[in-house]
């Protein structure tokens, strides 16, 4: 499952960051997921609670925060896209593959205490 060895990455950056602090817990963990990331939230949860098993992080709150697709037009610059299919500019419809933001999945920040 793609999204475990995510959800492990994420537990040890958050724990690194968490130790750095340091915390003695992880409340709370919030990410950025690109719509072109490929991740299923649902399958992160999940991991995220499996990865998070015996670590500083166990019962913290994952919040995902979704990144839309963004790509540059060479007319109008860097443009969000409405959904994931159409790879052309919303605003004057020149085609686009260039994209700018929308694969990452990203630690954003962590809530320690
Ligand atoms: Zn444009």
């Amino acid at each position: 499952m793609h999204e475990l060895s995510l959800a492990v990455e994420l537990v040890r950056a958050a724990e690194e960051a968490a130790r750095r602090a340091d915390a003695n817990r992880v409340t709370a963990v919030a990410v950025t997921v690109g719509a072109l990331s490929g991740v299923a939230e649902d399958a992160l949860r999940f991991a995220f609670d499996v990865a998070a098993a015996g670590t500083l992080l166990a019962g913290a709150r994952l919040d995902v925060r979704p990144v839309p697709v963004t790509v540059r037009c060479p007319r109008c610059g860097d443009v969000p896209l409405p959904g994931v299919q159409l790879f052309r500019c919303p605003v004057c419809d020149t085609p686009t593959a260039d994209v700018r933001a929308g694969r990452e999945l990203e630690l954003e920040s962590i809530e320690v205490e």
